[in-house]
């Protein structure tokens, strides 16, 4: 296994996503891998899914990014590189969720299964991927999918600038054998989130045009979410706004967060087992 490079120059040191952890078909664990921006990697006791991976290059540069901002650094894992795959979760289909590159590299390569909204179904489309490997979900759905209850969560996201509408988005919880995962997606905090309790894991992005700060903190009290690991900062070099996240003003505010928070590295490991997740080195 190799160890993340702990590169104190960048907000988040990175490390590598072994490919034969990530696919092993007979692991008994959940593990949780932040792949950058708001996309993990979960190997679930052996099924494989992705939730908004943003995984390839525009071209041979390693900092590169497909999506035209030069990273802080490589990527933990590439598109290119995975052999196998059961589902792809995608929040929405901008194109920091939806990747131009790391989409079609995983429709031709895996047998993965694509859920997302119906305006994430029509650019997956554009993408090549056939009708019967992607399932349209809609609030309030409840989808079984590779063993695991998938239930899309309402998201808003920035409908006031006419970016999206209700519905064009949405947040994923999803709920197996041993823990409940809930990737609320980029979204203004909703009263029907405040409702959600019972998560072990909150993938929780901190994007300042979205739940930010602020609302970040809010959803890690309303959750009471056992642990939480923050997404959507720290990955490219840019001072855009999306890109611009505060993890530490986050932990600032959760209560016990010593515990709870936990500012992951690109490419680590954690495993939840028992509902109280190790971390192991990539
Ligand atoms: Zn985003």
């Amino acid at each position: 296994m190799i160890k993340p490079e702990r590169n104190v120059s960048s907000p988040t040191p990175y490390g590598v996503v072994g490919i034969a952890e990530l696919t092993d078909p007979d692991s008994r664990d959940i593990s949780i891998w932040w792949l950058g921006n708001a996309g993990f990697a979960i190997n679930w006791h052996g099924r494989v899914l992705f939730i908004d991976p943003i995984i390839e290059l525009e071209g041979d540069d390693p900092l590169a990014s497909e999506i035209g901002l030069p990273l802080r650094g490589p990527l933990p894992l590439l598109a290119r590189n995975v052999p196998r795959a059961d589902l792809v979760l995608l929040t929405h289909d901008d194109g920091d969720h939806t990747g131009p590159r790391t989409a079609p590299e995983l429709v031709a390569r895996t047998n993965a299964v694509f859920v997302g909204t119906e305006r994430t179904a029509r650019k997956l489309r554009e993408y090549g991927l056939a009708d019967d490997r992607i399932v349209v979900v809609h609030y309030g759905d409840e989808v079984e999918l590779a063993g695991l209850t998938i239930i899309p969560t309402p998201a808003r996201h920035q409908e006031d600038e006419g970016h999206t509408v209700r519905g064009d988005c949405c947040g994923f919880i999803l709920r197996g054998p041993g823990a409940t995962i809930w990737h609320p997606d980029d979204t203004d905090l909703l009263e029907q989130h405040l409702a959600i309790t019972g998560i072990d894991v909150l993938l929780l992005p901190i994007a300042p045009h979205v739940l930010g700060t602020h609302g970040g903190i809010r959803l890690c009290a309303s959750t009471q979410a056992r642990h939480i690991i923050p997404c959507h900062y720290g990955t490219y070099v840019s001072d855009v706004y999306w890109c611009t996240g505060d993890p530490e003003a986050v932990r600032a505010g959760v209560e016990n967060a010593e515990e709870r928070y936990h500012m992951a590295a690109l490419g680590e490991r954690w495993v939840v087992e028992n509902r109280k997740p190790r971390i192991e080195s990539p």
